[in-house]
């Protein structure tokens, strides 16, 4: 990317509101590039409403909350629950009342916690404003439900793929799901922090909920036949890193190596492409055969990322 497109696309245009169903909104932050990414929430009467992710700076968490409010009222969500633990979906649960539920897989809490605020140091063009670290304190395992009045809302544990703690949020009577980081529409796929072998049974439970919408961590929003359409194509990218990671480890290629090498074909169009080189760490770590879900040093795969990418990773949260 030239510096020209970067100073271009600097300024977003507004985060928008969808209403996917009856009293479920999707909060989509164009261009759904680093830190950009989506949240939702859903109102239950007097039930309260429940968020469903928070966002990276503290002027875009404030707007989301203000935003909610003109929707919603103005008492604060009944509950959040994060998706997975990285900092574009968790950096603004501090802003919540302490009393407010956070709900999110075990995995999250401890992941919250280890990574604090380091994203905010590897993506250091936007004001993030004040920031404090804040996980989860309601986890669970596998999978739970709440019920906030007539709403039923299903917290799914699928990871790991893109990061150990993905978790679904499905509302079976309305057959929407938020799927946090599984999908970005749009961009490549991120697996650094997930898993290449175990992407596929993800991409399988979110198949089988057959949904009517899909809410993405980043990009626009699926509904209809373009639910399939994006999951294919989650699918086809994560088997091209499968294969590249194979072929590159058996050639002894470095990541990088492979990475440039590599014929990207349809996926060249799609955003944030240096994320193929940290994709190539994970199937590498893999191929070595290190256990699904095992954590790897991020520094060495980011700097490849910046190297890839030929300078510094844009971001314009
Ligand atoms: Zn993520």
């Amino acid at each position: 990317m030239t510096e020209q497109v970067d100073r271009e696309r600097r300024t977003m245009p507004d985060p928008e509101l969808h209403e996917v169903a009856s009293g479920v909104f999707a909060y989509v932050q164009p261009d759904g590039s680093w830190m950009l990414n989506n949240t939702g929430f859903l109102l239950a009467g007097e039930a309260g409403h429940l968020l469903v992710d928070t966002t990276s700076t503290e002027a875009r968490n404030r707007a989301l909350l203000s935003r909610i409010r003109e929707v919603a009222g103005d008492d604060p969500p009944r509950a959040l629950v994060n998706t997975h633990h990285h900092g574009d979906h968790t950096y603004g649960n501090w802003l919540l009342p302490a009393r407010t539920p956070i709900f999110g897989h075990v995995h999250c809490r401890e992941d919250v916690l280890e990574a604090g605020l380091v994203a905010a140091q590897v993506f250091t063009g936007p004001d993030y404003g004040h920031q404090e670290v804040r996980p989860p304190d309601t986890t669970f395992d596998s999978r739970m439900t709440l019920y906030l009045g007539e709403r039923r809302v299903d917290l799914i544990h699928v990871g790991p793929a893109h990061t150990r703690s993905d978790v679904l949020v499905w509302l079976p009577e309305e057959r929407v799901v938020f799927c946090g980081d599984l999908v970005f529409n749009g961009g490549q796929p991120f697996l650094l922090e997930g898993s290449v072998a175990s992407f596929p049974r993800a991409l399988r439970a979110m198949r089988d909920l057959d949904a009517k919408v899909l809410v993405p961590g980043h990009g626009p929003v699926c509904s209809g036949d373009d639910v399939a359409r994006v999951l294919d194509d989650m699918a086809d990218y994560v088997a091209f890193v499968e294969r590249l990671g194979r072929d590159g480890h058996a050639a002894g290629r470095t990541p990088l190596e492979a990475a440039r090498a590599a014929e990207l074909g349809r996926f060249a169009s799609w955003q944030e492409g240096e994320r193929l080189v940290g994709n190539l760490y994970r199937a590498y770590h893999e191929l070595a055969g290190n256990p699904v879900g095992s954590k790897i040093p991020l520094v060495a795969a980011i700097e490849d990322m910046v190297a890839l990418h030929g300078g510094p990773i844009p971001c314009f949260a």
